[in-house]
């Protein structure tokens, strides 16, 4: 990647540039445009088809001698895993967890989309797509996002056939839901534990590989640095988590299905281990991170409850098919109990606010919603630093209407689920959700072939930034995961792959010993350090910083202070973070420091992407740029782009330098840019 051409004064005005005012002023340098080459041109429905065909084959024979390292068994890894075992190649699969199972793609409740029109509901492939390119506020790619809905309808056949137990109908037929965003029921679930049965098709498919012998896998290992090796993937370094041991693992090829980073925030609904370590380590050595800023707040989770807590809980998007949300109309009656609440004094503000969409309104538009009622002093439930941040989602209506019986077979678990954790009964009282951080669109830049900028190093699943814009659609990262991993990566890959035999590298290279060597560094600086405060007490304090000033609404004066804020802490963790314990053996506190270091830069970079992008779209949300009635603003003549950050390296002070920023334009042929209306 070249270096940057423009610059920016501190002032806010930019040299070289047309643009009169940039926010980010100072805090980064532009450089060169960056594009997708690899998309083919041509009609839309052709254009996987023909990349298909394109990309080169490499022969069953050949295929032994190939080796890929797969970093993660999620939906993703595990998938992609199974699926390049089966085609012949030598796959090394870690994750550090104690089984692939317990990805954090377990968790995942609601469902898993596809274009299959079971419901007759005029639902399509082109509707899909069409969908995901709003829901995403016009900030994806149409060539991806076609490709995802074409390959949606495959994940359904392929996770039937492993016998993967979707909800079905009287009839036999599979069933179907609808999530937000939509006006179609295109949803396959397994009542509310869709992830779980998921990741169990993949599991078994990857266990026959791992008993066929294609695929090793390595639990409890950690990837802490990755090996470059003239300009290639060509490895990783890894800890064992309960050895303590520093291995070395060599192979032709890397992917990355290492998950999200939602966990920067602290407190999200994320499985508490998901961090960025192996994204961000590809990112220091020349991978390009995108959209960074765009993070997803699910709108129904259970609120807050005190400063105790360090994980929060999902209630599934599939609630709101039949709950629905509401607060008083007058603050004075936010204290009682919602029963004794007159309907007329209730305020159902999404159906009233979008009538069409109702309490279906995509995520971000519904967790504004909430965040405003509450802002005007209309929240519900225990205050928590003098707030009420909850809203009723209530059942009664439909338990009237369908008959608890039907309520209890479509979310029972999750009801369950709910009463465990807040000693209620959402069957007799309006369950209390909140807004929290659930998923990330940013990740690490790829091109259609979901190859990043280093070649040789692919990346799948949450990890990357590929196909959900601004804003995911619920039911949309399961499609997603799955299409990476079974689909699209073992059909790109082989075009690279193709060039094989690459030169053998040594366990002596250079590199690799340079790299192994970082890792002992960091691991060893942790344990030196001696300090008097622990890493969990950084990362609740950068969580909140995170939450405060670039969390559901972002300002250029709070993301200014902001990224003054983290660095700050960020030196002092430096200095007098505590990691008890040695390196040889299991050490959470060792982990943890290192994740949380990496989410301190992470940090900073995601307040310099919002700072930059002075419009509001999708999950960002920027106070600045807003319509008179309060909703989103874009402003497609300035952004529409994806900003893909370049790792500057560290000043001999060890402070990283300002990122370079390329963009790439993004180009509608088949859609019209509107600004999105669910009215
Ligand atoms: C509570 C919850 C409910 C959800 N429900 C839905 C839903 O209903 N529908 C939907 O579409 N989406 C849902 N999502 C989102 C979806 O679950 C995730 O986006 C998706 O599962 C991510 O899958 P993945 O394979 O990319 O990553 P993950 O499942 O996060 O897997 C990451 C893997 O990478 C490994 N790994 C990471 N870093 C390293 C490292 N440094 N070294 C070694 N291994 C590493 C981990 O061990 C793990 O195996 C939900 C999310 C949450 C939090």
């Amino acid at each position: 990647m070249s270096d940057a051409h423009r610059t920016t004064t501190p002032d806010g005005t930019v040299q070289g540039s047309d643009e009169q005012h940039d926010d980010a002023a100072g805090y980064y340098v532009d450089g060169e445009p960056i594009a997708d080459t690899k998309a083919p041109g041509g009609p839309l429905a052709e254009r996987w088809s023909t990349r298909q065909f394109d990309a080169k084959i490499v022969n069953p024979a050949n295929r032994r001698k190939v080796s890929a390292i797969i970093v993660g068994t999620g939906l993703a890894g595990a998938s992609a895993a199974a699926t390049m075992g089966e085609a012949g190649y030598v796959v090394k699969n870690f994750c550090y967890q104690d089984s692939p199972r317990r990805a954090h793609s377990i968790a995942a409740q609601g469902g898993i989309n596809a274009a299959k029109n079971y419901k007759g509901d005029g639902d399509s492939v082109h509707r899909l797509f069409y969908d995901t390119i709003k829901g995403g506020d016009y900030r994806s790619r149409e060539s991806n996002v076609y490709r995802l809905a074409e390959v949606s309808v495959n994940i359904i056949d392929q996770c039937v056939a492993q016998g993967v137990p979707f909800a079905r109908e009287y009839g036999g037929l599979l069933d179907n839901r609808s999530f937000g965003g939509v006006q179609v029921s295109r949803t396959f679930y397994a009542r509310g534990q869709t992830g779980q049965q998921l990741l169990l098709g993949a599991y078994q498919a990857l266990e026959r590989q791992i008993a066929a012998g294609t695929v090793h896998c390595y639990t409890r290992h950690e990837m802490l640095e990755l090996v470059i090796v003239d300009g290639r993937a060509r490895g990783i370094i890894a800890r064992d988590l309960v050895t303590g041991e520093i291995e070395t693992h060599l192979a032709d090829v890397v992917v990355l299905a290492s998950g999200g980073y939602g966990n920067v925030f602290y407190l999200s609904t994320n499985a508490m281990n998901s961090n960025v370590t192996a994204s961000w380590r590809a990112h220091r050595k020349g991978a390009l991170m995108a959209n960074p800023c765009y993070t997803q707040i699910h709108p129904t989770c259970i609120p807050v409850t005190g400063t105790h807590q360090s994980k929060l809980t999902l209630m599934s998007e599939s609630l709101r098919n039949d709950g629905r949300i509401w607060v008083p109309k007058k603050k004075a009656d936010c204290d009682k109990d919602p029963r004794d609440i007159a309907e007329d004094d209730r305020d159902y503000y999404l159906e009233r606010i979008y009538p069409a969409f109702g309490n279906l309104v995509p995520r971000d538009i519904a967790s504004r919603q909430a965040k405003n009622v509450c802002d005007e002093g209309r929240g519900v439930g225990p205050e928590v630093e003098g707030v009420r941040r909850g809203v009723y989602l209530d059942f009664s209506d439909a338990i009237e209407r369908l008959g608890r019986p039907a309520i209890e077979a479509k979310y029972g678990n999750l009801f369950d689920m709910y009463a465990r954790i807040t000693g209620e009964d959402p069957y007799e009282v309006p369950m209390r959700i909140y807004p929290a951080v659930h998923y990330v669109m940013g990740g690490l830049w790829v091109d259609y072939d979901l190859q990043s900028t280093i070649p040789g190093l692919f990346v799948t699943g949450e990890a990357n930034f590929s196909d959900h814009g601004a804003n995911r659609l619920g039911a949309s990262a399961l499609m997603q995961g799955l299409a990476d991993g079974y689909f699209v990566l073992p059909n790109t890959i082989r075009d690279y792959l193709s060039a094989s035999p690459f030169e053998k590298v040594s366990e002596d290279h250079p590199a690799v010993v340079e790299a192994q060597q970082a890792v002992r560094e960091r691991v060893d600086k942790f344990l030196s350090t001696n300090g008097t405060r622990s890493v969990d007490s950084y990362h609740r304090e950068l969580g909140n910083i995170m939450w405060e000033y670039c969390g559901m609404e972002r300002t250029a004066d709070g993301l200014r202070k902001a990224i003054d804020l983290i660095r700050t802490l960020r030196q002092d963790f430096h200095r007098n973070v505590r990691v008890l314990g040695s390196g040889e053996n299991i050490n959470q506190s060792l982990e943890k420091a290192g994740r949380v270091a990496d989410f301190f830069e992470l940090g900073e970079l995601m307040c310099i992407d919002a700072l930059n992008r002075r419009e509001s779209c999708g999950g960002h949300f920027r106070g600045e740029s807003q319509t008179e009635d309060g909703e989103a603003l874009r402003h497609d003549d300035q952004y529409a782009y994806v900003a893909a950050w370049a790792w500057p390296g560290q000043g001999e002070d060890g402070e990283s330098l300002p990122p370079v920023l390329h963009k790439e334009h993004l180009n509608y042929e088949f859609t019209e840019m509107k600004q999105r209306s669910y009215k």
